[in-house]
């Protein structure tokens, strides 16, 4: 079948592959800057996607930074002022620590929240084209210069642009195009995820973000909007499918193997069915190179485990859009722009990858996990600290100093003194692990200083659109 012709071709000075929390964050920046930006998205929108999506006060700062909490804020969802983990019989529980202003976090299901980022990015002279799919990209001497896109009626579009956002998800079909897709660091998640919605009938639980584990368990219930509660299951992984009926069986038995979950789902009745995500892994990929670049879950994901996706993909979405801004028109500073974004983001990300990356492993709970939950039980500033991670206030590498890790051990040996042989295999994994995160940290940074070679993009000529495959999307 010959390829169907282009009825169309137009131009702007940024495309933006994608819609949703990186991409009307990066088109929003571009538009403010007053550059020309086309969003182009294959969903109808607003619509929902596979995702949960508790935004801790990090997140919320994000969006307060584009301009979009008054729209957020007003969707519904409660203030969840309040974390608390329950973990092997011990608590770890704090009010959020404040980022700026924002003490409080939110759970906002997905189809207010995107909708009301992208109104924003649109108010601010957003064109977006929801309902059409990127197929393809043009090249022009060695650059990215726009996208090919089928529309709605099935015509071909041609769109030509000096940058070209993927901001198209795990799936992106930018990173393939541009020969990105093979992750330079990749880490399968040990955790598989279910999630549903219930009626929430606990007004006394409605400022608060809880989580539980128990064994390798863990499930947590999400105060939103519209009087709902999300509730996230996730057990370890399995490595299947699973058939009919699968995730509503596993994401009943996870409820059950923890008590708490069960008592605080008391009186809440389920709305809708399981929804479940499985076969995931963390990752980098490379997100930038002559004029294309990838922010959100295109170029970078972490496990769901410490919910951090929706933050990064904003924060990251805005600073590339702010880069890119003022050079757009110079091609060689655009592409240094592009790789410093890259390599902040990098830089950034790394250390909570690799603190997600161990919580998503899907283990029972190890020795020294104890004695770091049974410390944060009786004195407020672990607690804080812990949560303060999740809120990226506190680097898990600044948390865990030497003279911490110490202390946990010897209070972990204390604890077990008749049994000590589990404390010191934990021990020696654990200073085995340490060592193997570092070795990983410093060749993530390595990669991500390589380009994306050149030969595995299509061939240039005055424009030439890169071979079309599989479309991932
Ligand atoms: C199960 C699960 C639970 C999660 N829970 C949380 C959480 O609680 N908190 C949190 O912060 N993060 C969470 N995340 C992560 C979060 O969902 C992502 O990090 C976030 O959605 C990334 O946003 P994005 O804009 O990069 O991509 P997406 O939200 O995936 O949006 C990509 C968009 O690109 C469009 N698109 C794709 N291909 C094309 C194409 N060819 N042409 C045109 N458009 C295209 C899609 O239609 C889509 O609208 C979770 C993720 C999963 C999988």
């Amino acid at each position: 079948m010959p390829a169907p012709s282009v009825t169309t071709i137009d131009r702007a000075e940024v495309v933006v592959v994608g819609a949703r929390c990186a991409g009307s964050a990066a088109a929003l920046a571009l538009a403010k800057a007053g550059r020309r930006v086309v969003a182009i998205d294959a969903a109808r929108l607003p619509s929902d996607t596979l995702s949960t999506h508790l935004l801790w006060p990090s997140g919320l700062a994000e969006i307060e930074r584009l301009g979009a909490l008054d729209a957020v804020a007003a969707i519904g969802a409660p203030e969840l002022t309040h974390a608390m983990a329950a973990i092997a019989g011990y608590k770890v529980a704090s009010r959020f620590p404040a980022v700026g202003e924002i003490d409080y976090a939110m759970c906002v299901r997905r189809t207010g929240l995107d909708d009301a980022l992208l109104r924003t990015a649109v108010a601010a002279g957003v064109q977006l084209r929801a309902r059409c799919r990127v197929t393809e990209l043009l090249w022009e001497g060695g650059r990215c210069a726009g996208v090919r896109y089928t529309d709605p009626d099935g015509a071909e579009v041609e769109l030509r642009a000096a940058l070209v956002l993927g901001a198209d998800g795990r799936r992106s079909t930018v990173a393939r195009l541009v020969g990105a897709e093979e992750p330079f660091a990749h880490r399968p998640s040990g955790r598989d995820c279910y999630y549903a919605y219930w009626k929430d009938s606990r007004p006394d639980w409605r400022h608060i973000a809880a989580q539980w584990r128990a064994g390798s368990d863990l499930g947590t219930a999400f105060p939103c909007d519209d009087g709902l509660l999300l509730c996230l299951v996730q057990p370890a992984a399995t490595g299947e499918r699973g058939g009919v009926g699968a995730a509503e069986a596993r994401y009943t038995a996870a409820i059950e193997n923890i008590p708490e979950l069960v008592e605080r789902l008391r009186g809440c009745t389920r709305v809708g069915r399981v929804r479940s995500a499985t076969d995931i892994a963390s990752y980098f990929r490379h997100s930038s190179g002559p004029g294309w670049a990838l922010p959100g879950d295109a170029g970078h994901f972490k496990d769901p485990v410490t919910a951090q996706g929706i933050r990064d993909a904003l924060r990251y979405g805005r600073l590339l859009g702010e880069a890119a801004a003022p050079v757009l028109d110079h091609p060689e500073r655009l592409d240094r722009a592009l790789r410093d974004w890259e390599q902040t983001r990098v830089r950034d990300c790394v250390d909570i990858y690799q603190w997600t990356n161990r919580l998503a492993r899907g283990e029972t709970i190890s020795p020294l996990e104890h004695a770091l939950y049974r410390a944060a039980d009786t004195d407020p500033a672990i607690s804080e600290a812990v949560i303060g991670i999740f809120s990226r206030t506190v680097d898990p590498s600044s948390f865990h100093t030497p003279m911490r890790a110490g202390m946990l051990a010897l209070r972990a040996l204390w604890n077990a003194r008749t049994d000590p042989l589990p404390v010191l295999a934990d021990l020696a994994r654990t200073a085995r692990d340490t060592v193997a995160e570092r070795v990983e940290a410093v060749e993530i940074r390595r990669r991500s200083h390589r380009r994306v070679p050149p030969m595995s993009r299509p061939a240039e000529s005055s424009l030439t659109t890169s071979s079309p495959g599989d479309d991932h999307a």
